[in-house]
C-alpha cells in the first residue's frame, strides 16, 4: 500500500516521501539529513528523486543523497538541478513499477521559469506553485503564466490530493479571509487547520475540491473576490487575470 510521509526540513518545508514500506520516492529534498534519518529508520530503499524546481530548499540535499544511494534524479529540463539524469517537459510520463505508480509531467511556470508538477493516481506534487489557500510568489515568470499554471492545476479532478511543499496554510487562510470575508468554507477550514497544527499534524495534503472552495487565487472569477480586489486596486477590475494580479501583489504586502 502506498503511503506518503512528510519529512520536515528547515522552518516549514515538507519533503514528501512516497513509499510502500519497501521502496521510496523522494520529492524535493532540500536537505539530506532528515531524509536519510527517516528512510534508515523505516528501512526503505530510495529509488529516485523527483524535483519540481531549482530552488535550494528543494534541491540542496540532492548531492549527498545521490552519493549515498546512487539515485536517478528527475527534474525540469530547462532548470539547473544538481545530478539531474532525467530532464522532463510537459507530457512526459514516469513509471515506477516498484510502487505501481505512474506520473505525468505538467509545465507550471510562474514561481520559476521551468517549474513542473507531477500528477498521477490523484496525487499532485506541485512544489511552490499551488499552496493550500495560496500560491507561490512569482519570481521568474509573469502573472499570466502563474495564473494559467494555477488554472491548469484547477482543471484536474476534484479529488486530487495536493501535496504542497511548505506549511503556509494558516497564514494563507488569514489573507484569504480578508479577500473573501463571507466565505463560510474558510472559517471551517481555519478551525480544522488550527486544530491540526495545535497537535503538530501537517495541514497537508489538501484536495482540489477544498482549494476550489477556499483558495482566493483559484477563485478570481468570484464576485466577492473581484469586489475586494477592485477596492484594493481602487479601480473596477473586469477579468480574472487582473483580479489575480492584484491579489497576488496584495498578498506580497500583507
Ligand atoms: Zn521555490
Amino acid at each position: 500500500m502506498i503511503d506518503i510521509f512528510p519529512v520536515r526540513a528547515f522552518k516549514d518545508n515538507y519533503i514528501w516521501i512516497i513509499h510502500n514500506q519497501q521502496y521510496a520516492l523522494i520529492i524535493d529534498p532540500g536537505d539530506a539529513a532528515p531524509v536519510h534519518a527517516w528512510v534508515k529508520q523505516q528501512q526503505l530503499q530510495p529509488i529516485a528523486i523527483l524535483c519540481t524546481h531549482h530552488h535550494h530548499d528543494h534541491t540542496g540535499g540532492i548531492p549527498v543523497l545521490i552519493q549515498e544511494f546512487a539515485l536517478p534524479v528527475y527534474g525540469p529540463a530547462n532548470e539547473k538541478i544538481p545530478g539531474m539524469t532525467h530532464p522532463l517537459t510537459e507530457g512526459d510520463t514516469l513509471h515506477f513499477p516498484e510502487l505501481s505508480l505512474e506520473f505525468s509531467v505538467l509545465a507550471i511556470p510562474g514561481h520559476t521559469a521551468g517549474h513542473i508538477a507531477y500528477y498521477g493516481q490523484n496525487y499532485l506534487f506541485c512544489g511552490d506553485t499551488l499552496f493550500a489557500c495560496g500560491c507561490g510568489r512569482i519570481f521568474e515568470g509573469n502573472s499570466k503564466q502563474m495564473f494559467d499554471s494555477l488554472q491548469k492545476l484547477a482543471n484536474l479532478l476534484d479529488e486530487t490530493r495536493v501535496y504542497c511543499t511548505h506549511e503556509y496554510t494558516l497564514a494563507n487562510i488569514r489573507f484569504a479571509r480578508v479577500v473573501d470575508a463571507d466565505n463560510p468554507d474558510l472559517i471551517k477550514l481555519q478551525n480544522v487547520v488550527e486544530e491540526k497544527l495545535k497537535q503538530n499534524i501537517p495541514s497537508l495534503p489538501s484536495t482540489l475540491a477544498i482549494e476550489k472552495a477556499t483558495n482566493p487565487f483559484l477563485r478570481c472569477n468570484q464576485p466577492a473576490i473581484i469586489h475586494s480586489a477592485s477596492q484594493y486596486a481602487d479601480r473596477r477590475l473586469n477579468d480574472p487575470l487582473s483580479v489575480f494580479t492584484v491579489i497576488r501583489n496584495w498578498k506580497n504586502n500583507f
